[in-house]
Formats: structure tokens, sequence, C-alpha cells
């Protein structure tokens, strides 16, 4: 539940507000950027397969415009609010200017849970809330990609709704698409491969190998699963996996391929009942504290707070979710000397490719998986590097350094556009 102590959006503000502060932005320029810019609230009606009809209530917010069109995913989930999609749309923002893409932020959601719905329902909701939100979703003005329980197959029903009303083949109004309509190449595997990265480059930094570290995820769906996957392709130990169901952990190393393989087979890709040698189940909040190197949480927000910080084992945390620590957990980890790699670093390895994905079905022209992961490693890298140069100049965490660049980024492109009229 949504407290004036975890609402997402009211932390967005205030890491915001940091940052604007040190900037020392002007005023009128602090009022714009700390509100999104056009929010549409829908109610639509759907009919479900006993033949009732239910009514479900989603939104579509464009946080800033300034930088370009705007960017950012749908989410499904029962606990969405126009709070949280506000946080989230401002954190696109600053996501997309930190990685120098030309997107302003945006995000979306329907308050549902899927797992409720058949295949028939998902798909006539899917379509019903495209149709409501095309007055202001676009190639050119505002282009959703997946988030949390929405995956390639919805954004292929996104893109054959919008399609159907203009009479022909709108294929860059959604990324995330199957690759067979228009998808990128190595996009499913973009955000993990991006947090992967960053475990990476932190290892790099700090001098340690990699085969030294050991990793928790928390969250086994697109995020976490690929980016436990591919961490441990670079040599690092997985000790600890969770997802809605809990915790599995295990001192000598698990197998990622077989939880995998495991999720696959399971109702909601969960990994309930999973077992193995040696393998604990724990709960979702013993597996934070587990001891680790790199914990990295890629399920919801509001994970490492003021409760639990003063408890975490682990040396550094790669955001591979949006908004898991919460500005009074940032400073617990602060004061025991624990790294951060912010979510809007850490994770934007997805909209980068998304960006990819655009620019290859704006120009029908399609670029192989080794190209696409070459230019996200690039800017992935350059990325990191110029954050955590920011951050060791400045004596200053990750976070504020990355917010201080990607801020003052759209700061200037709304101060260079001026005020129309
Ligand atoms: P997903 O729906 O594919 O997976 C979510 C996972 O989290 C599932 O394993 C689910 O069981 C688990 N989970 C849900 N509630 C939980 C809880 N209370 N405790 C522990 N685990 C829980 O979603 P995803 O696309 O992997 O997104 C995960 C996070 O990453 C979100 O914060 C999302 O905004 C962020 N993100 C996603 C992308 C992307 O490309 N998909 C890009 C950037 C950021």
């Amino acid at each position: 539940m949504t407290t004036e102590h975890n609402n997402p959006f009211l932390i967005a503000q205030q890491q915001f507000d940091s940052a604007a502060a040190i900037l020392n932005l002007p005023q009128d320029i602090r009022d714009l950027l700390r509100v999104p810019q056009r929010e549409l609230a829908v109610t639509f009606p759907i009919k479900m397969d006993n033949g009732t009809t239910q009514v479900f209530t989603g939104y579509r917010i464009q946080h800033n415009l300034g930088r370009g069109p705007t960017k950012g995913g749908i989410r499904y989930h029962p606990s969405v609010d126009i709070d949280e999609v506000r946080a989230l749309a401002m954190w696109m923002t600053w996501k997309c200017a930190l990685v120098n893409l030309p997107y302003g932020g945006a995000k979306g959601g329907v308050v549902v849970d899927p797992a409720l719905l058949s295949i028939g329902e998902l798909e006539r909701l899917t379509r019903r809330f495209t149709t409501e939100i095309s007055i202001v979703i676009g190639s050119d003005q505002d282009i959703p990609a997946p988030d949390m329980n929405t995956n390639p197959q919805v954004m292929a029903w996104l893109m054959d709704t919008i399609s159907m009303h203009a009479g022909h083949t709108v294929n860059a109004v959604v990324t995330g698409k199957p690759v067979l309509v228009g998808g990128s190449l190595g996009r499913v595997e973009a955000t993990g491969r991006g947090v992967s990265l960053m475990i990476r480059e932190w290892a790099r930094r700090t001098n340690r190998h990699l085969n030294d570290l050991t990793v928790v995820v928390q969250g086994f769906g697109n995020v976490g699963s690929i980016t436990a996957l591919l961490t441990s392709e670079l040599g690092c130990k997985i000790v600890g996996i969770g997802d809605a169901t809990g915790g599995y952990v295990c001192e000598a190393g698990l197998n990622v391929a077989a939880l995998q393989a495991y999720a696959a087979k399971h109702p909601r890709r969960s990994l309930d009942g999973y077992t193995a040698d040696g393998v604990m189940h724990v709960s979702n909040a013993e597996l934070l504290e587990y001891p680790c190197t790199v914990l990295v949480p890629a399920a919801m927000e509001n994970q490492i707070t003021e409760q639990n910080a003063g408890r975490l084992q682990c040396m550094v945390v790669v955001e591979g979710a949006n908004g898991p620590t919460t500005p009074d957990g940032d400073a617990i980890l602060a004061e025991r000397g624990i790294a951060v790699v912010p979510d809007i670093l850490a994770n934007a390895g997805g909209v980068t490719v998304s960006y990819f994905e655009w620019v290859q079905g704006l120009q029908s022209f399609f670029w192989d998986e080794r190209d696409v992961n070459a230019r996200l490693e690039h800017i992935m890298v350059n990325a990191f590097d110029q954050v955590y140069e920011l951050a060791q100049e400045q004596a200053i965490s990750m976070r504020l350094a990355a917010y201080l660049l990607a801020v003052r980024r759209v700061a200037d492109a709304n101060i260079v556009r001026g005020i129309y009229p």
C-alpha cells in the first residue's frame, strides 16, 4: 500500500529536488520538471469470458517532452496507481537523458492482475487500453515498451491495434515487439545484459575479480532471470535468486539454467516449489539480507528501506528494478559504505535497445545481434564511466552523480527550447 513514506512519486520528487538544488536550477525549471507534463487516466470496460463486463483503470503519463518523443513501458499490476506511474515516468526522463537517447520519459499502467485473466481477456484488455491511450501515443509522440507483466506478445497486440486504426502497419509505435514483427534482436535480453555490464564495470573499477563475486538477484522475470544468467556467464557465483514466491539460496552457487527451465514449466513462470541439493528456501526479506558481494533488486519499488538497509550484507547494490531503494534506505547504505549503481543507470539497457528497435523500425533496416550488443555495451560503459568519475571527483553517491548529469541535460534542453508562446 502506498503511504506518504513509500509513495514513489514523492521519492522521485525528493531525488529530483536534491539534484536541482546542487545544480542551482532556476525555480521555474524546478517547478516544471518536478511534475509530469501530461497525464491521461482512462476507465474502460472489457467483456469477460463468463459473459460479465469488468471495468478497468489505466494511465499513460508523459513526464517531459523537452528532449524528444517520450518513451517508457506499460505495467500490468494490481498495485499500479497514478503516483507510481508518475514516478516511473519521471525516472524514464532521467534515464533517457543519462544514456543520451533523444527521448523524454513516459510510463503507462493498468490496475490488473493479468494472472487472473484468460489469454483472450488479456488481449481484449490490451487492445482496448491501447485504443484509449492512442490519442497520446505514436511513433514520433510517445512509444511504449514492456514492463512488469507485459511482454513481446502484449506489444504485438498494441502495434496491431494502432496499425488497424491507421490502416497500415505502424511498426515504430512500440518497442519490445517480437522479432517477427519488427522487434530488435537482443531486446529481450537488453535490460539484464546492461545490469550484468554494470556489475562487470563496478568490479573493474574496484579491482575485483569477477570469479570472486557472489550475487543475489531478487526477481526472476525478464530483468532478473537474464541478469542472473549473464552474470553467471561472466564467472560470478549466483548464491540467491527470488521471485514473488520467496528466495532460493545456495552458498555453493545456484544452477541458473535449471531455475530458468523450472520457471518455464510453471504457471506465471514461478519458482514455487523449486528444490535441488544444497538449496534452501527463504523469505524475500531473508533473501535481501543473504551475504553476497552484489545485490540486484530486480522486482518492485521500495525493497531496500530504513527497515532493512542496516542488515544488508553486500558491498554493492545494482538496481535492476526501478525505485527499489528509498531515500532513507539509501542514506543508511551510504553510511555503511555500500555502493549503489542507481536504477537510471543500471537498468538503462532496456530503453537503449528499445531506441535501437525504434531506429531500425523507422529505417526498415535491421541490425544483427552482434551490432546491437556492441552498441549497447558502448553506451552503457560510457554512461557508467561518466557517473563513476563524477561520483569520485565530487565524493558523492553514484545516484546523485547520475541525477546531476541527467537533470542538467533535461533542464538545458528545456531552457534552450524556450517558452512557447
Ligand atoms: P517481470 O514481470 O518480467 O518480472 C517481475 C519479477 O518480480 C517476477 O519474477 C515476480 O515473481 C517478481 N516479484 C513480483 N513481486 C515480487 C515481490 N513482492 N517480491 C519479490 N519478487 C517479486 O518484470 P520485469 O520486466 O523483469 O521488471 C522488473 C523490474 O525491472 C521493474 O521494476 C521494472 O520497472 C524494471 N525494468 C524493466 C525493464 C524491462 O525491459 N523489462 C527495463 C528497465 C527496468
